[in-house]
């Protein structure tokens, strides 16, 4: 990472943490992925149930192999005979792993999905939900992150799903309301009632999408 960006993004990331504490949630940041990975692993004891949704960026730090041992009991959906039983198994998991569709300086997060597996289990549900979140999805305010949520993580997550959506052929988001679309449930976390649940680890790199 170029080191004035870096600069820039050690110093945005104590902004963003401030927003996240006053937001009964707890920020953390790593200026490199091993740094991530540390801190993650460092949040989910020994022998913790853990499961994830949408998890680019955990994966891209090296976290869902590393829950994947024998130290931790995985629930692997997409290895699983009954995936929505996996999926409904998910809410009662000690650790959610996540990614950020984008986020604002003062610490809202925002969220899309469309089969609500995700953003329901973010809301309510497993005991400690673990955000891993390069510095590219931080966005000036709420206005931008909701564009970068629809511009850009839907579309490119509408590509990765392979779906027939007008986003999928054209690469911006047309507001669709095709069967394919990912965009049903949008969900801002603006506040944590219980605190020590929510963690984000701002990441001095780009991540995810
Ligand atoms: S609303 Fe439709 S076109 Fe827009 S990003 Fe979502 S799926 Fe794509």
């Amino acid at each position: 990472m170029n080191e004035n960006i870096t600069k820039r993004n050690a110093l945005l990331a104590q902004k963003v943490i401030k927003g996240l504490e006053s937001r009964n949630m707890s920020g953390y940041y790593a200026a490199t992925k091993e740094e991530a990975l540390k801190i993650a692993l460092e949040l989910i004891p020994k022998g913790s149930s853990v499961t994830m949704g949408g998890a680019t960026s955990a994966q891209e730090i090296g976290l869902v192999d590393a829950v994947k041992t024998a130290d931790y009991r995985f629930i692997d959906r997409y290895a699983a005979a009954d995936r929505g039983a996996a999926e409904r198994e998910s809410y009662s998991a000690d650790v959610y792993l996540a990614g950020i569709n984008a986020m604002t300086e003062d610490g809202i997060l925002v969220n899309i999905d469309g089969n609500a597996n995700r953003v329901s289990a973010i809301a309510y549900g497993p005991k400690k939900v673990i955000f891993i979140a390069g510095m590219n999805k931080v966005c000036a305010d709420y206005d931008s992150a909701m564009k970068r949520a629809r511009n850009v993580a839907a579309p490119i997550n509408a590509q990765r799903f392979g779906l027939s959506t007008p986003c999928a052929k054209t690469g911006a988001c047309m507001d669709c309301k095709s069967p394919d679309t990912i965009c049903c449930q949008f969900l801002l976390t603006r506040y944590s009632k219980h605190a020590g649940r929510i963690h984000v680890i701002l990441v001095n790199d780009n991540l995810g999408f």
